[in-house]
C-alpha cells in the first residue's frame, strides 16, 4: 500500500464539477486582479473566522509582513514568537527590519510557552506572534493578558489553523490581526499561492488594502508605497468553492487524529495533546519517539509518507545565525525537533490507510529491540 503525506489529488475529485466551473467563470468575465470572487471570498472567509475582516492576499507570509508593516513595525522593534515554527513566521519579521525574539515552546502544546513570555519582553517589543502550529490554537487568554498588561500587539500566526478554536472562538478572531495561508496542502488551500489577513481593526483593513495594492485607494492616487501582494480572482474562486467544505474537512480530519490517537496509545511513542480549551484541526498529526530517524525509514519502506515539521530549530539555521542564538536556548524546541515525525494526514484518508500506518509502526517496534520507554516529556514530569 502507497500512502501519501496529502492527497490534493483526492480531495480535486470530490469538488472537481464546482471547481471547474468557478474557474471557468472567472474566464468568461476576465476578472482576473481583485474581482468579485476575491470580494465574495473575503466576506465568508472573515464570517467563518467570526471576525469583521478579511482581505486577500498572495501567501501566507505576505499576510504577516504587511500586517507588521501597516502597524509600523521594522527596524528598531521586536516582535516575539515561537521558536518551532515555518522559517515564514521569522522571515516576515526580519524582512520589515524589526528583530525577531524567539521563545520555546510549552512541553505538552508545542506551542509558545505563556509562561516564558514576560522573560523575552524589552522596551523595544512592539508585538506577540503566537503560532497555531500543527492547528492547535496557542493559549491566547494568557497571552493577550500579558500583551495588554505591556501594550504590545498580537498577530496570530494561522496559517495552519483555519477553522480551530480556541474557548469556542475561531482561530483569526482572538489577537488584533492574524494572517493565514492558503499553500494547497494547507487545511483550506488554493490551487497555487494565496493568504489572508483576518482582523476587527477598521483602520489595519484601509492600510492592508493599500499595502497590498501600490499603496492606493483610488487607482493612480497613490497615498503610501506599497507593494503588489494581490490575491488572484482565480484562487478565490477555488477558496469559495472550498470554504463550503472545510468544516466537514476538519472534522474528518479529527476522526482520523481520533483512529491514531487510540491505536497507537500502548506503544512507545507521544501522540499529540489537546487542553480542554482547544479545538484542534490537525494540519499535521505530529507524534513523537526517541527512535524517529529508524521509524521513518521503516514506514518509508513500507511506502508510507511522512514528515518534519521542523527538523532544524530558526535558532540554528544558517540564515539565522546573525541572531546570535545557540544550541542549548531552546531545549525543548531542540529536543522535539529530534523526536517529531508528522504522520499522513487529509481528510481523504480511509480508515483501513490509518490501519496500515498503525500497524506498520507496531512492527518496528515489535522487530527493533529499542527501549519502549516513551519520551521524556522535560517540564511538569
Ligand atoms: C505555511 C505557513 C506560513 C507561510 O505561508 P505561505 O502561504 O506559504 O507563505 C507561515 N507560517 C506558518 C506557520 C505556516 O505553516
Amino acid at each position: 500500500m502507497n500512502i501519501p503525506f496529502v492527497d490534493l489529488k483526492a480531495q480535486y475529485q470530490t469538488i472537481k464539477d464546482d471547481v471547474d466551473t468557478a474557474v471557468l467563470d472567472v474566464m468568461q468575465r476576465c476578472d482576473f486582479v481583485l474581482g468579485q470572487d476575491v470580494k465574495d471570498f473575503e466576506k465568508e472567509f472573515a464570517s467563518f473566522c467570526q471576525a469583521d475582516y478579511a482581505v486577500g492576499v498572495d501567501s501566507g507570509y505576505s499576510a504577516l509582513e504587511l500586517i507588521m508593516r501597516a502597524y509600523n513595525i521594522g527596524p528598531g522593534d521586536e516582535v516575539i514568537t515561537a521558536a518551532n515554527t515555518f522559517i515564514a513566521t521569522v522571515l516576515a519579521i526580519t524582512n520589515t527590519g524589526a528583530n525577531p525574539v524567539l521563545v520555546d515552546i510549552d512541553p505538552d502544546t508545542y506551542n509558545l510557552d505563556p509562561a516564558k513570555l514576560e522573560a523575552a519582553i524589552t522596551p523595544a517589543t512592539r508585538a506577540i506572534m503566537p503560532v497555531h502550529l500543527y492547528g492547535q490554537t496557542a493559549d491566547m487568554d494568557t497571552i493577550l493578558k500579558i500583551a495588554r498588561q505591556f501594550g504590545l500587539l498580537v498577530i496570530e500566526d494561522a496559517a495552519q489553523a483555519h477553522g480551530a478554536r480556541y474557548k469556542n472562538r475561531r482561530a483569526g478572531s482572538l489577537g488584533d490581526a492574524a494572517a493565514f495561508s492558503f499553500y494547497p496542502g494547507k487545511n483550506l488551500g488554493a490551487y497555487g499561492d494565496g493568504g489572508a489577513v483576518v482582523t476587527n481593526d477598521a483602520r489595519l483593513v484601509e492600510r492592508i488594502r493599500m499595502l497590498r495594492d501600490l499603496g492606493m485607494r483610488v487607482k493612480y492616487h497613490h497615498e503610501i508605497k506599497g507593494f503588489n501582494h494581490r490575491l488572484d480572482t482565480m484562487q478565490a474562486a477555488v477558496l469559495r468553492v472550498k470554504l463550503r467544505h472545510i468544516d466537514d474537512w476538519n472534522v474528518a480530519r479529527r476522526r482520523i487524529a481520533q483512529q491514531y490517537s487510540d491505536q497507537l496509545a500502548d506503544l512507545p511513542i507521544l501522540t499529540p495533546f489537546s487542553p480542554d480549551w482547544a479545538e484542534h484541526i490537525y494540519h499535521l498529526y505530529v507524534i513523537r519517539t526517541q527512535n524517529r530517524d529508524a521509524l521513518q525509514r521503516h514506514l518509508m519502506e513500507a511506502g508510507i509518507a511522512s514528515g518534519l515539521h521542523y527538523p532544524i530549530p530558526i535558532h540554528l539555521q544558517l540564515a539565522y545565525q546573525e541572531l546570535g542564538y545557540q544550541e542549548g536556548d531552546f531545549p525543548i524546541t531542540e529536543q522535539y525537533a529530534k523526536e517529531i515525525l508528522s504522520l499522513p494526514m487529509y481528510p481523504e484518508l480511509e480508515p483501513e490507510a490509518v490501519d496500515y500506518v498503525v500497524n506498520t509502526i507496531k512492527t518496528f517496534f515489535e522487530e527493533s529491540h529499542l527501549p519502549t520507554l516513551k519520551p521524556h516529556i522535560i517540564a511538569g514530569d
